[in-house]
């Protein structure tokens, strides 16, 4: 040990551990939960073949997750033992004077680091794994530009937020939490309605669907249901993945539906119209609105809590870094808070998985369940989803419900 471990070191460290080993758990009972045999239930969705080729993919996938998960635990571990947090603190001191400089160059080496580590494994996950089961179109030209194009991007916004929330923290301590929040709070709003005009394209080709009989039937539905849609995308996302999604973005005049090109070649019209359907149900439920209202509620309380730890030397001794300072202790409290955040994540998906029966219950009442059903059942297919995940992984992991609960949820409308 290079420094002296305080209690918080410590208490830091075990919460790692029982962070992985808790992950570790909830793996290996979804890995247990898996058949070789068809369930009944299952039958006449998954194909004898199909299946088999459903349980290699969730087995290969389970491993890599051991792998990525160790190396993560043993690297973070391996920061205490040699000082590694106080030792990117003093190289970004002996460059920088001002406090915020300081920060900006702590949490970019860190991050710089910590994406160049991760990207063996980005590539294993894409060109090997994705790649043996038929769904990786990337190319590493794609790879290569989407790893910059994401490190830029989160230098950008996460250096704007840092800089103005350090800002704020360096005039006013006692109202830090609330005009911090009023800074997260902006940025949120302004990324949730224009993530597809702004982000998006950076990413991907977005074109406005084409007219013609899914057009047609996209807008009929709409309208039959009082729902103003004048923005119809089609995402070329399959450049990347051959799985198919879609999905609504943005509030107000801003909302606009993006379909995934692979999800109008798998669909037939109905089946599209179908997951259109539960979108529009979303929307109806607001949906968006409510989750952005939770998650800022969320960042509410965490960053009160932040502010009472900032100026804690405790925290940050617990690196070895003499005195407090605004990057080593917002590191020091983000690791402190993950049971909080492990267990605010439950409800989460708790609350996400009661939106999605929502939304389908709302295609359903609308005629749709049959083909919404049918629709589904593609998407799982083809996406080679693990349709029996234990129910304690669900409840840790699962925004969406299983396919099996969503069709029995469907019928029972239905009648
Ligand atoms: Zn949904």
């Amino acid at each position: 040990m290079i420094f002296n471990f305080t209690t918080i070191t410590w208490i830091i460290i075990a919460i790692l551990v029982i962070d992985f080993v808790l992950e570790r758990v909830l793996h290996h009972l979804n890995a247990k939960n898996l058949s070789a045999e068809i369930p009944e239930a299952l039958k006449g969705i998954y194909k004898e073949d199909e299946y088999a080729k459903q349980q290699a993919y969730s087995k290969t996938n389970d491993r890599f997750s051991i792998y990525t998960s160790s190396f993560n635990l043993l690297l973070i571990l391996l920061m205490f033992v040699f000082g590694g947090f106080a030792v990117v603190n003093n190289i970004a001191e002996s460059v920088f004077e001002n406090p915020i400089l300081v920060s900006l160059l702590f949490f970019g080496i860190i991050y710089v680091a910590d994406t160049i580590l991760g990207i063996p494994f980005d590539a294993y996950k894409t060109f090997v794994i994705e790649e043996k089961f038929g769904f990786n179109k990337s190319t590493k030209g794609i790879f290569v530009t989407d790893q910059i194009k994401s490190l830029v991007l989160t230098a950008i916004i996460g250096g704007l937020i840092i800089s103005l929330i350090e800002l704020i923290y360096n005039q006013t301590q006692s109202l830090f939490w609330i005009l911090a929040w009023v800074v997260v709070a902006v940025f949120s709003i302004f990324l949730n309605m224009f993530y597809s005009s702004i982000i998006v394209p950076l990413f991907n080709k977005q074109t406005p669907l084409e007219e013609g009989e899914l057009r047609d039937a996209i807008q009929k539905f709409a309208t039959s249901v009082d729902f103003k849609l004048d923005n119809i995308y089609v995402m070329d996302s399959s450049k990347r993945s051959t799985k198919a999604n879609a999905y609504f973005s943005g509030l107000g005049k801003k909302k606009r539906v993006v379909l995934y090109d692979t999800l109008i070649n798998d669909l037939s019209t109905d089946e599209i119209v179908a997951v259109l359907a539960h979108e529009i149900g979303h929307y109806k439920h607001k949906h968006t609105l409510q989750m952005l209202v939770v998650s800022l509620l969320n960042t509410l309380v965490m960053l009160f809590l932040l502010g009472l730890f900032l100026g804690n030397d405790a925290l940050a001794n617990a690196f070895g870094v003499e005195k407090a300072n605004f990057h080593i202790n917002i590191l020091a409290f983000g690791l402190l808070y993950t049971p909080i955040s492990v267990i605010i994540g439950v409800l989460i998906n708790k609350f996400s998985r009661h939106n999605e029966y929502q939304a389908d219950a709302f295609a359903a009442e609308h005629g749709l369940g049959d083909n919404l059903i049918e629709g589904l059942k593609k998407l799982s297919v083809k996406s080679l989803s693990n349709l029996q995940p234990h129910p304690w992984y669900v409840s840790f992991y699962y925004s969406h419900p299983t396919l099996l609960q969503r069709i029995n949820a469907i019928n029972k409308i239905k009648k």
